[in-house]
């Protein structure tokens, strides 16, 4: 039941955001001055901050999204705004690039390729001028163009076709990436979508449309403090928390908990048999596991090696679910490409042991030391002495302290 409501668990700060503005945007109008000349500021205000964060965590694709939607505001505050042909203009380009972005990887705000987005973003900006300026006719007989079928339908479309079709492929270009990829960009990516379609179609007053643009603002600019707080708190290889994040968990700890050190069998040798690529993906693997046991909460301590903290557990508590993570590890097979099988056989055997049922797949084993919490002793060292332990008595196992 909970995998349905999955897809939504990034959505949630979105849907805050739209009650929010349910319930804001009748007050905004009573605002007072100073706040009523301040509202049209905060965009600007939003976006300067989004371009520092941006820029300093190398995420241009905030910066555009943001850029996108300050273009809208610019185009409301001018001449154009009462123009139908920028009006469907923007309708098409702003999902269009949104939807690029969807599918352009993450780069640093001054590398070649976000200056490549922004130019291509620019050149479409000054093309549609140079358009509407000098040849209308043309652009709008690009606009109103469609196919006769069209006058078969029942009912009118409320845009010109061509914008539509641009929107509708634009809409489910990243929707379907957000249902492929369920991550915070592409949810708030989705959500930008829709707010700058909604800013653009309906007549709303300058400080509603400050207000929209505002709080669709104010959602990237957390994004980016998400992003901050994941580079300093996760390790980047396996998504777990990292040192940093264990170091603060065992400060705050009470007095009942237990710790557990786990470690990769033979891991270097596996590197040695299979490259450090190979190594890295059996590495994702057993996080992958260590992310799902039972109570505790595990941490990349370093290399090869994790901690698990069972915070208010005693020690008998927390070893049926190390055994089960174990067994668990020791039964995962990760199939290996053809490229990445060693090249000799031996090697090869020698590694996967007798438990690896297939030949091109790989599986590793780990041992584990755990240790209650007791007055007077460091419990992570306790912990390591009997993962030492569990080394010395032959590995894959679980030795308690
Ligand atoms: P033992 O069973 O005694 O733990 O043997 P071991 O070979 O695992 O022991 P050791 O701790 O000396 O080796 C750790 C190896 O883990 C060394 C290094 O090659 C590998 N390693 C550490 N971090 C990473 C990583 O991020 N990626 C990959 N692929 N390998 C790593
Ligand atoms: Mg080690
Ligand atoms: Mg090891």
């Amino acid at each position: 039941m909970l995998e349905l409501f999955r897809p939504l668990r990034y959505l949630w700060l979105p849907f805050l955001l739209i009650i929010g503005y349910y319930y804001s945007a009748p007050l905004i109008h009573q605002l007072e001055s100073p706040w009523n000349q301040l509202l049209p500021w905060l965009p600007s205000l939003l976006s300067l901050l989004i371009l520092l964060l941006a820029w300093r965590f190398h995420s241009h694709r905030a910066a555009i999204a943001a850029a996108l939607l300050m273009l809208v505001q610019q185009w409301q505050l001018s001449s154009f705004a009462s123009v139908a042909e920028w009006q469907h203009g923007l309708l098409a380009l702003i999902p269009a690039n949104l939807a690029l972005l969807a599918f352009s990887k993450e780069r640093s705000l001054l590398s070649l390729s976000a200056a490549f987005t922004t130019m291509i973003i620019l050149l479409q900006a000054g093309a549609f001028w140079w358009l509407y300026h000098y040849q209308l006719p043309i652009l709008q007989h690009w606009l109103q163009w469609q196919p006769e079928s069209i006058d078969l339908l029942p009912f009118q479309l409320p845009y010109p076709f061509t914008v539509m079709l641009v929107q509708l492929l634009a809409g489910l270009a990243v929707f379907f990436n957000w249902l492929k990829d369920q991550q915070l960009f592409n949810s708030y990516l989705l959500f930008t979508l829709i707010a700058s379609s909604y800013l653009i179609c309906t007549p709303l007053s300058g400080a509603e449309q400050a207000l929209i643009i505002s709080l669709a603002l104010l959602m990237w600019l957390l994004l980016l403090f998400s992003h901050s707080h994941d580079l300093a708190y996760l390790d980047d290889l396996t998504g777990l928390p990292g040192r940093r994040a264990l170091n603060q968990r065992l400060q705050n700890l009470g007095r009942r908990h237990c710790i557990a050190m786990t470690d990769i069998d033979h891991f270097k040798r596996f590197n040695d048999t299979y490259g450090h690529d190979v190594g890295d993906q059996v590495l994702k693997l057993v996080a992958s596991k260590l992310s799902r046991v039972r109570m505790g909460t595990a941490y990349r301590y370093g290399g090869e090696e994790f901690c698990i903290v069972f915070a208010g557990k005693r020690v008998e508590q927390a070893l049926p679910a190390l055994e089960e993570l174990r067994t668990s590890i020791e039964a995962a097979q990760m199939r290996l490409r053809s490229d990445q099988r060693p090249d000799d056989n031996q090697k090869g055997k020698k590694m996967r042991g007798n438990n690896s049922p297939q030949a091109d797949s790989v599986s590793v084993t780990i041992s584990i030391g755990v240790a209650e919490r007791q007055p007077r002793l460091d419990t992570l060292k306790e912990a390591d002495k009997a993962l030492y332990e569990a080394k010395a008595t032959g590995r894959n196992c679980v030795v308690s302290a």
